[in-house]
């Protein structure tokens, strides 16, 4: 079972994850995207606001999982997450299994929004 502070890191990674998909949506709407898109670092730490710069297809494969989220490089917790992809612009994190319900359930993609 996850302690607390767990849970807590995988609740902020749940939100910036929130602040990107509404971005994305936003996004979705103009005539031409932009190559680089601006996206906020998905990491466990609360007070980042560190931004990272990835075209959509990058963003998107990232999103196929819910158990996958995007960091600035170096931005991973190795107490909570495996580093799955490394790239100059970001890390690509995948949850342990610990925290997969919670981070599952408040995926907007699979389960959409959560009630008000
Ligand atoms: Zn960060």
């Amino acid at each position: 079972m996850a302690d607390e502070r767990t849970l807590r890191v995988s609740r902020n990674e749940s939100r910036f994850r929130d602040i990107n998909e509404a971005l994305r949506r936003d996004l979705d709407h103009l005539p031409h995207r932009p190559e680089l898109v601006p996206f906020v670092c998905e990491c466990g730490t609360s007070t980042c606001s560190d931004i990272i710069e990835v075209t959509f297809a990058e963003y998107e494969q990232v999103r196929a999982s819910s158990r996958r989220f995007l960091v600035f490089p170096d931005h991973n917790l190795p107490e909570y997450e495996d580093v799955v992809e490394e790239h100059d612009r970001y890390f690509v994190v995948q949850k342990h299994a610990d925290t997969a319900a919670l981070v599952d359930a408040t995926d907007a993609r699979v389960f959409g929004p959560p009630p008000d």
